[in-house]
């Protein structure tokens, strides 16, 4: 009874300390040399399962027999561990010269003649995913109950320990394949757009040339030459700018740029497109001291280019989405340490289930297949991008049905920017 008692004493001790300030495999190396000792056998070993291969491997086994059992694979079918491991259950073998289901390749590896042996499985959530095995009971002595209960002690906290490890290198594999899927895409992305380009270029070259050579022959087939070959290069530049900027090549070029400039000219860029669907498309800009005073220009530092396609991409998204007979304005206005700029229309509107992801690259609220107009899904992402490469933030608002409010804040210089970069992140 002492003995008893003594034992279970050690066991509470061994399991207080054996804590999580241990690398797994020295934490596992601790659980068996405590097996070994307190059910006073020979040797002890962990296996645990391979899903892949259907086999077990040996997690820990004694330091002398590590590296050549590492390799070794244990079949499910046909030994002990096997059939702890799909039984779920403890299993005692007194004499395993009298029982089948050892194997007995171990014995040859390892050198150690197995004689006796007890197994308990590793259970996770109910489920078995390795085995903890004991060998050779000193002075031929039979395993007991204790024994089993000193095992199934110690296999919970092994169990946790492998799971852990299990899920982290299935994360650390699935973040791999993703940062390798995502550098095809890119590589993809940016092959193609480079391809593109120069045909296309020769395209459009061609095309015009003809069209000035012909006259009014044949015009209207030219036009929508030139159009769509202008439509296809839009496309191959919205790729590339947003593969620019993910993958960090874009450069900002700071100057300072007249955001109410820059918002007329945009805007009187698309009159004539706005007046072919009949819609109206005005600016309202407000400016509170006369107007040549440079703040009130809503002067900003920033990079007129990349400005100019994300206010471009919300003016075209208002135009499309907008029936015949709607209001697109275009507003902008200073704030504290910022220039806010909306475009707002009274058009479809986006669903409330769509709405946080009209962001995203590809997105589109409408399927492909139904949808009645063209675009890739990539004119909101490209927009983000150049107003966040600034520190700046966009957003949208909209009311299925009524319309929507695409807003975004551009910080007034480089050390605004770089305060509303810390607030962000
Ligand atoms: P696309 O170039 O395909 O239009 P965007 O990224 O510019 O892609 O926009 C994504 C989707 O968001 C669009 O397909 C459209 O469904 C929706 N959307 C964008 N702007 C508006 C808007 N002003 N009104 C209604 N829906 C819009």
């Amino acid at each position: 009874m002492n003995e008893r008692i003594q034992r279970i004493e050690r066991l509470l001790e061994v399991t207080r300390n054996l804590g999580p300030a241990l690398d797994v495999e020295t934490f596992l190396q601790s659980i068996i040399a405590v097996a070994s000792e307190l059910t006073d056998s020979e040797a002890a070993s962990l296996l645990v399962s391979d899903e892949e291969e259907r086999c077990l491997r040996f997690a820990a086994a004694p330091w002398f027999h590590r590296e050549t059992l590492r390799e070794t694979r244990v079949p499910i079918e046909h030994s002990a561990a096997g059939w702890v491991f799909t039984h779920a259950q403890p299993l005692v073998i007194q004499d395993v010269a009298r029982d089948s289901r050892h194997y007995k390749t171990i014995d040859e590896i390892s050198g150690i003649q197995t004689r006796s042996l007890l197994g308990v499985p590793l259970l996770f959530q109910g489920q078995a995913i390795g085995v903890l095995e004991v060998i050779n009971k000193a002075h031929g002595a039979y395993y007991t109950e204790d024994d089993i209960t000193i095992l199934e002690t110690l296999a919970s906290p092994a169990a946790m320990a492998i799971h852990t490890v299990t899920l982290e290198r299935r994360l650390k594999k699935m973040s791999q394949e993703l940062a390798e899927l995502d550098q095809m895409k890119s590589d993809f992305i940016a092959i193609a757009s480079h391809e593109l380009r120069t045909p296309l270029g020769l395209i459009l070259g061609h095309a015009t040339f003809l069209r000035e050579m012909l006259g009014e022959n044949h015009r209207e087939q030219l036009d929508i030459i030139i159009r769509n070959a202008e439509r296809l290069k839009e496309i191959v530049e919205s790729l590339s700018n947003v593969e620019n900027v993910q993958s960090g090549m874009a450069r900002l070029r700071r100057r300072k740029v007249s955001m109410s400039r820059l918002i007329e000219e945009v805007t009187a860029s698309f009159q004539e497109e706005a007046q072919r669907k009949g819609l109206t498309l005005r600016t309202e800009i407000q400016r509170e001291g006369p107007p040549l005073d440079e703040k009130d220009d809503l002067t900003v530092e920033g990079d007129a280019t990349k400005i100019t396609i994300a206010l471009s991409n919300l003016i075209k998204n208002a135009l499309t989405f907008t029936n015949k007979g709607g209001h697109v304005f275009v507003t902008a206005e200073r704030i504290p340490g910022y220039v806010k700029v909306s475009v707002i229309d009274d058009g479809i509107g986006i669903p409330a289930k769509d709405l946080p992801r009209i962001f995203e690259r590809f997105y589109q609220v409408e399927s492909h297949l139904t949808r009645r107009h063209g675009g890739m899904g990539l004119g909101l992402s490209v927009a983000k991008a150049m107003i966040e490469m600034h520190g700046g933030r966009i957003w949208a608002e909209s009311v299925e049905g009524k319309g929507s409010n695409f807003t975004f804040l551009l910080p007034l210089d480089s050390e605004q920017a770089a305060a509303a970069r810390r607030f962000f992140s």
